[in-house]
């Protein structure tokens, strides 16, 4: 195992790498900015090192600056967290160069996957359903564009190759805009990504958002986690999560789990990911694959027992996972809730100084957080500030848990979207279960 581990990220995330290492009973590495000196994780590592300023691209985007950190401190590995380096396949190229261990996938996988084209292209030659569509870039011939687009049928979706965090996408609703909407697609691609390759995908009009996480080892093993659904989101962005999925059956997840699996062991793939789908009418379709731990991981965590970041770090390690399949068993229900220091109303983000914190508890609670009473959210970052994760025998007892905490939790001194989270989780459509991916905003009014 790993003697030092560097952590190359901030916030709840970080606390989080930190407490999975001291676990471990492996040193820890915390790296921050100028602005994040007072970050919990900061304060419990066993060494520190600032990196840069406020700004991230002089710091938590830094790779000299965080290889120069795990450098001087003599550690071994870099665990990038979410968000940030994560997804930089440049960046786990430089890690493995220098001598480190870059605590996620090879770079030659990570480039694969942030190439939509290539991951749809992988995934397909897996026997993982995809979204029935162009199946590769698109050209220049204007016909076979219109005859493409007729196949699949309208509404298509116009997607950039190269995009992510929801941008570069067009939907087309009829023919008379297609052409148009391919180009102008195309140019912005270019500009936003340096790569104008664009392809075309049915547009899936009430879909939901429910994802499988996997676990593969450098021994050519892998498993799937079950699914988590994510379909409360806001401008692409996640609110709420839960697992299981509400509604699909223990053979649809043995069936799309193990083709993930399967996928991850054809690819050569190590490490923890997950792989993303659209799920309508009793089908999944595939649109992208995450390479790093994700926000939302616990609820997995909560319903299987797996400890997804100390998979990744033994993993990384070069130790085979301890788990088989049939290791794996759902167990009760999970539901997290993001929790971001911004407006209920108005998403305005609302940084400073938090004068009273007092976390929620009992039975089923979970808090993955890095605030504290007297600490300062910064102005220069991600809104989150923590999540909020209930476990129970049933779905109905996760809710019930989770009211309970959000009623309990007071975070003073800033604005949250505490009160948004409370009128989610009593909505009727959330407690049903199966609500759709554009029912949030339908809901707050915003489409
Ligand atoms: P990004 O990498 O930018 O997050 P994704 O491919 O994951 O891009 O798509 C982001 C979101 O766009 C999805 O969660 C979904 O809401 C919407 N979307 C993407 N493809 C389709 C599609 N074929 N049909 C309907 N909605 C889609």
């Amino acid at each position: 195992m790993f003697d030092k581990v560097v952590i190359a990220n901030r916030g709840e995330i970080a606390l989080r790498i930190l407490r999975a290492c001291r676990e471990m009973g492996i040193k820890t590495v915390a790296v921050h900015s100028t602005a994040d000196r007072d970050l919990k994780h900061v304060r419990l590592a066993d060494e520190s090192v600032c990196i840069g300023p406020p700004s991230s691209l002089e710091s938590y985007l830094s790779i000299p600056a965080i290889i120069a950190a795990a450098e001087v401190t003599n550690a071994e590995a870099i665990h990038p967290g979410y968000g940030f380096l994560s997804e930089n396949a440049e960046f786990a190229e430089q890690v493995t160069s220098s001598g480190f261990k870059f605590i996620g996938p090879s770079a030659d996988s990570i480039r694969t996957m942030g190439d939509k084209v290539a991951a749809i292209k992988a995934m397909k030659e897996a026997g993982v359903p995809t979204v029935p569509g162009s199946d590769g870039p698109i050209g220049d011939n204007s016909e076979a564009n219109l005859e493409m687009a007729r196949r699949i049928g309208y509404p298509i979706i116009i997607k950039a190759a190269a995009g992510g965090g929801g941008r570069g996408m067009r939907v087309v609703h009829s023919e008379a805009a297609l052409l148009n909407a391919i180009q102008l697609t195309q140019s912005e691609a270019g500009a936003a990504f340096g790569n104008p390759t664009v392809y075309m995908e049915k547009f899936l009009e009430k879909p939901r958002h429910v994802e499988i996480q996997i676990l593969a080892d450098s021994h050519g093993h892998a498993i799937h986690l079950g699914e988590r659904d994510c379909s409360m989101q806001r401008r692409h962005q996640k609110v709420v999560e839960e697992a299981p999925a509400p509604g699909i059956t223990p053979e649809q997840r043995d069936f799309i789990g193990r083709r993930c699996a399967e996928a991850c062991v054809r690819m050569g793939y190590e490490g923890a990911g997950t792989f993303e789908f659209l799920y309508e009418n009793g089908e999944f379709y595939f649109i992208e694959m995450n390479t790093r731990v994700q926000v939302e991981h616990p609820v997995t965590e909560m319903v299987t027992g797996v400890d997804i970041i100390r998979e990744q770090i033994s993993i990384a390690a070069g130790n085979p996972l301890r788990y088989r399949q049939d290791d794996i068993v759902i167990r009760g229900h999970a539901i997290e809730c993001r929790l971001n220091a911004e407006d209920s109303k108005t998403f305005m983000p609302s940084p400073g100084k938090i004068s009273l914190y007092h976390a929620p508890g009992g039975p089923g609670v979970r808090v993955d957080t890095h605030i504290y009473s007297g600490y300062t959210v910064p102005p220069h970052y991600d809104s989150m500030i923590g999540k909020l994760i209930t476990h129970g025998d049933t779905r109905e007892s996760a809710i019930a848990r989770m009211q309970g905490a959000l009623s309990e939790i007071i975070i003073d001194g800033i604005r949250t979207n505490i009160d948004l989270q409370r009128d989610i989780i009593a909505d009727c459509s959330f407690q049903a279960g199966g609500a759709d991916i554009h029912y949030l905003e339908k809901k707050l009014g915003l489409s």
